[in-house]
């Protein structure tokens, strides 16, 4: 599997502004950001698509979503409130083949499709 343009960020070999970082996930701001607040929370396990999870990525999509409820807190969005997001494949609109969270915030999102 060649390495995903987040693994190439986790490795340092493409630069990101990087909002945390731990043992088992990552979090940057986008870099081309649809809200005031647009952060990407992926796991350093390069999971190609939600289609590839398991049992076993149980822990990590539990702590992808509580790190990102954690931050939206911590950006005092929490209260006004704000959207996560995970696409799968293309109709999905998926473009990164690395699974990753978006949190958008910072303004009234519209539901669209
Ligand atoms: P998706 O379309 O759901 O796969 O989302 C991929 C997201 O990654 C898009 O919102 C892109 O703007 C973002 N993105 C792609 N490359 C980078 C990068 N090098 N640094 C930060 N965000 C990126």
């Amino acid at each position: 599997m060649h390495d995903s343009i987040f693994t190439k960020i986790i490795k340092r070999e493409i630069p990101a502004e990087i909002v945390f970082e731990d043992a088992d996930l990552m979090v940057i701001k986008d870099i081309n950001p649809l809200a005031p607040i647009h952060l990407l929370i992926f796991p350093k396990k390069q999971i190609t698509t939600l289609n590839d999870l398991t049992i076993e990525d149980s822990n990590i999509i539990s702590k992808i979503i509580l790190t990102a409820t954690k931050i939206a807190k911590e950006l005092k969005v929490d209260e006004k409130g704000y959207r996560l997001i995970m696409n799968c494949n293309s109709d999905g609109g998926q473009t990164v083949p690395h699974i990753h969270c978006h949190l958008l915030a910072g303004r009234k999102l519209k539901l669209e499709a």
